[in-house]
């Protein structure tokens, strides 16, 4: 696989919303692209972050834990000043109009009918090179009513599971537990400020 981690992400500090759910594999995975991960579970975790991932959990216990630790705010205020955010499965809910209000979609959740515990498959990802992402997933939200700025990255039975606004990416699925960092490696590379980045591909 194509990989980019030569290209000096050591001096980015990536945080990651660690008061619920997966948030280790995907400090993992940012450390194995060179650059720094940093756990967040108070608001003075998030000064001075290049970047941030909401992973994956429980919808319901992670929107408790913002609340009781005063995060919603901070939070919205670092997404929205343009700093790259990837919210994955659980983290997409947490982006979405009903609960942080920053991405400009609902999500229904557990939406993959019958298929409770996981499946698995390979997604087209527009803008990703290298082929279809192995996606793993859990309890899977899919993306509802999409708004005009949100561009629809890729679908399974065609339904939006991976979208982007501007510095925002979310998926539906888990692309910390299965060995393919490209996403994570889009995210080190986004700037909110540059426009050319964020919008290549
Ligand atoms: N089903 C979970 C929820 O609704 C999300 C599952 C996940 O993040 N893997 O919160």
């Amino acid at each position: 696989m194509a990989s980019t981690s030569g290209e000096g992400f050591g001096s980015k500090v990536v945080g990651i919303l660690a008061l619920q759910g997966g948030f280790e594999a995907h400090a993992k995975m940012v450390r194995s692209l060179g650059a720094r991960a940093r756990e967040v579970r108070v608001p003075a975790d998030l000064e001075g972050l290049h970047a941030l991932i909401i992973p994956g959990g429980e919808s319901t216990v992670m929107t408790l834990g913002i609340e009781r630790e005063g995060l919603a705010e901070p939070l919205r205020s670092l997404v929205r000043a343009g700093t790259p955010v990837l919210g994955t499965c659980a983290g997409m809910i947490m982006l979405d109009r009903e609960h942080l209000g920053l991405l400009d979609v609902s999500t229904r959740r557990n939406a993959f009918g019958r298929q409770i515990r996981s499946f698995e498959a390979d997604v087209d990802l527009a803008g990703l090179r290298g082929g279809p992402m192995h996606a793993v997933f859990i309890r899977a939200p899919w993306v509802a009513e999409p708004g005009a700025g949100v561009e629809i990255l890729g679908r399974v039975e065609d339904h939006p599971v991976a979208v982007r606004q501007g510095n925002m990416l979310a998926v539906s699925f888990h692309p910390e537990l299965a060995a393919d960092p490209r996403l994570h490696e889009l995210l080190l590379q986004m700037n909110g400020s540059d426009e050319r980045v964020t919008r290549a591909g």
